[in-house]
């Protein structure tokens, strides 16, 4: 397996503080790799650094070996790599359609922003139907479904997804991941996310990785973190 985005000895955080204690950590092409942690675990500070965000205090972030550390967002985001944060990230007073075409502003090809347009309408049929409503009038879960596609109109080859299933009821949640296995099995794009609901994140993951207090405590198959106890013990 070859990682196409890695960390190594990563160490971030805010002022002096240090809130991720050098992870290493690495995203295989073509794979779903699930992070789990606690509340404050660290998992948004080291999403931040890998997106940049955050600069890092020591170590590296690499891009198919290439060393991207420190490297601006807009960069990023024209290199292939897509984030989603926690809260969406949505402009919410303005429409579905406006959102979406904000998403693909890198992209010069009105021909490839079109044909992306229809694979977020084919993911997200809600979208196209409401692709005239404002944002802010979504639901939690449509929101969500909206910073996606947005995320998705640049055509990235690596989505970061920070807590999707945030706030949604349980069967939207399901929804999402579904939509989250069919981006990464249809759209070719290898993701990174970091999740809270062990449960429902769990069955869509090829490989899961366990932050405690800013250091990673379990990396491997997602099938043991099934244990409850096992995964106590993690956390
Ligand atoms: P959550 O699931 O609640 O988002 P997390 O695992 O993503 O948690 P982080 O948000 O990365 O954790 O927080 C890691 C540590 O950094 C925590 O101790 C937190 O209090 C601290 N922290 C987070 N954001 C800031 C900030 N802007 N300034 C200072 N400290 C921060």
């Amino acid at each position: 397996m070859t990682a196409i985005l890695e960390t190594r000895a990563l160490v971030s955080g805010y002022g002096k503080k240090r809130a991720v204690h050098g992870v290493d950590l690495a995203l295989n092409t073509g794979e779903i790799l699930l992070v789990l942690g606690h509340n404050g675990a660290g998992k948004t500070t080291l999403m931040s650094t890998i997106f940049g965000l955050i600069r890092p205090m020591e170590g590296q972030v690499l891009l198919e070996g290439r060393d991207i550390s420190g490297r601006t967002p807009a960069a990023n985001v024209a290199d292939g790599i897509a984030y989603v944060p926690q809260g969406h990230g949505i402009f919410k007073t303005l429409t579905v359609r406006d959102n979406l075409e904000l998403g693909a502003f890198s992209e010069t090809d009105a021909a490839r922003t079109r044909e992306r347009l229809e694979q977020v309408f084919s993911l997200f049929p809600i979208l196209k139907e409401r692709a005239g409503q404002v944002a802010g009038t979504f639901s939690g879960g449509q929101q969500q479904m909206l910073a996606i596609g947005m995320a998705l109109m640049h055509g990235p080859r690596v989505l970061i997804l920070d807590e999707p299933s945030i706030g949604l009821a349980p069967n939207l949640v399901e929804r999402v991941m579904e939509a989250i296995k069919t981006i990464n099995r249809d759209l070719g794009a290898s993701i990174l996310m970091v999740e809270q609901n062990v449960k429902l994140s769990l069955p869509v993951a090829d490989r899961a990785m366990v932050i405690k207090t800013g250091a990673v405590v379990y990396e491997g198959a997602p099938e043991p973190l099934n244990d409850h106890v096992r995964l106590m013990t993690l956390f």
